[in-house]
């Protein structure tokens, strides 16, 4: 394996161009990329991956861009469950959950948020009672996003309701195709629906599926949101693919007919970053609005902060950066998205308010009904400040119930 960041970049070159073939089906693909560790080049070797840095991960994503390649399997299985599962899993349970997801046998969802928790994650009411060599699940998730087309759920669940409230959680690798399980997707203002409400009525899991220890569930989760902030916060190297599993029914495709095709669903959304605001540019340009100079000072903030952005997610790479700071990436990503919404507004004005197969002002309509979204997924604005206060800043927490009070005695809504 390639000792340097030269050899880490010819070394991917030239196995991409070696084995990418549009004639290959989106499995026969996937399967190359995971058996050559560049499915996630992240993850550590024993679980699927080649243990790189997020700078040669990078490399890796240029190597399949720079070849017209398809890139590896979307989705949360990928995100999260992969990390998550490579981290606090035994080998036995990185094989069994973390390979298919590389390979994009399974795609998952994340079963965190309730109807009554979600920036208080820890107050969870789902409830999971061991039963033999089983765990019972009874509750209610929200805003599972692709819960419709997930095989499998990263759940988290009370397993024992005398401990504090950040103990006696249980992390679950959690079959989604089972009786019990009732997926009702939630429509937004985009039209679409990314999410879902998950009704949880005696469905089982193994105990077996338990990732971390029992009671050890907070930790574990934990790790998952630290995934979640440092790959939201983060701008990686955009690669055309499509979504994993057995219901999304992309498998048999054609792997070169998923890499120019327009990009549908939640992928549909354009990233707020220069790639945009170069688009943005040539618009305003076109349309004589370059020399606005409101336009210009809303283009100039824009590229500031963008810019700003890519130095911290590099800076927080480095050993010795602050603990906060996947936060501060992750708000100022958000920040990039209203940014990102305004300016598009202002170089198309009315024309921004359209919808159509084609041109960029669809993709500006996407990007103002979706902004609101990524200041509150992953952590909202102001969870992120929380964090970033008591954390990195170390100052004082919240006040609250005694960390040692049982979850039982809890005042609840
Ligand atoms: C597009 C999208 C996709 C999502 N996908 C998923 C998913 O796949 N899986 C999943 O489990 N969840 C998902 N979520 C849910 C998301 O994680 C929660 O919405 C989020 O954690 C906020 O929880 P809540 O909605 O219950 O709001 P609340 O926690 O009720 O917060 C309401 C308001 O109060 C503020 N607030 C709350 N507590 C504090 C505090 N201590 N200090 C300051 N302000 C506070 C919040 O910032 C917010 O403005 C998704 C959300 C969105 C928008």
């Amino acid at each position: 394996m390639a000792d340097t960041s030269t050899d880490v970049a010819a070394e991917a070159n030239a196995w991409v161009v070696d084995n990418w073939n549009p004639d290959l089906t989106v499995a026969e693909w996937w399967q190359r990329l995971a058996d050559a560790g560049y499915s996630q080049a992240t993850l550590p070797e024993a679980a699927g991956g080649r243990g790189y840095g997020r700078r040669e991960n990078s490399m890796v994503r240029q190597a399949i861009s720079d070849a017209g390649a398809m890139g590896p399997p979307t989705g949360l299985g990928m995100m999260l469950a992969a990390p998550t599962i490579a981290k606090h899993g035994t080998p036995e349970q990185i094989d069994e959950h973390v390979k298919p997801i590389l390979n994009g046998t399974y795609a998952w969802c994340q079963l965190f948020s309730e109807p009554n928790a979600g920036s208080d994650l820890a107050s969870l009411q789902t409830s999971a009672l061991r039963d033999g060599d089983e765990y019972i699940i009874n509750g209610q998730k929200v805003w599972t996003s692709g819960g419709k087309i997930a095989d499998k759920g990263m759940l988290i669940a009370r397993t024992d309701v005398e401990l504090p409230k950040h103990r006696g959680i249980g992390w679950f690798a959690f079959d989604m195709l089972q009786d019990g399980v009732d997926v009702r997707p939630l429509t937004e203002m985009t039209g679409r629906a990314i999410f879902n409400e998950v009704f949880i009525d005696n469905a089982r899991v193994p105990a077996s599926n338990l990732i971390g220890e029992d009671g050890n569930g907070w930790r574990v989760a934990s790790d998952t949101l630290m995934f979640e902030r440092m790959s939201l916060g983060a701008s990686p190297v955009p690669l055309n693919s499509c979504s994993p599993g057995s219901i999304a029914n992309n498998l048999e495709k054609r792997a070169g007919d998923m890499v120019n095709r327009r990009r549908s669903g939640e992928a549909g959304v354009p990233q707020p970053n220069l790639a945009l605001w170069n688009r943005l540019v040539d618009e305003a340009r076109t349309r004589g609005k370059l020399d606005d100079p409101v336009i210009r000072e809303q283009f100039t903030r824009f590229y500031e902060l963008a810019e700003v952005n890519r130095l911290q997610a590099l800076r927080g790479r480095t050993k010795g950066a602050s603990v906060a700071s996947p936060n501060i990436s992750k708000l100022m990503m958000s920040e990039l998205f209203r940014q990102g919404r305004e300016l598009g507004a202002t170089v198309y004005g009315m024309d921004a308010t359209l919808n159509s197969d084609e041109g960029l002002e669809s993709l500006i309509q996407e990007l103002i009904m979706f902004s609101p979204g990524p200041a509150i997924y992953g952590g909202t604005d102001q969870v992120q400040r929380n964090i970033i206060g008591e954390r990195g800043l170390g100052l004082p927490r919240e006040p609250g119930p005694g960390k040692d009070t049982p979850f039982n005695e809890l005042p609840k809504n």
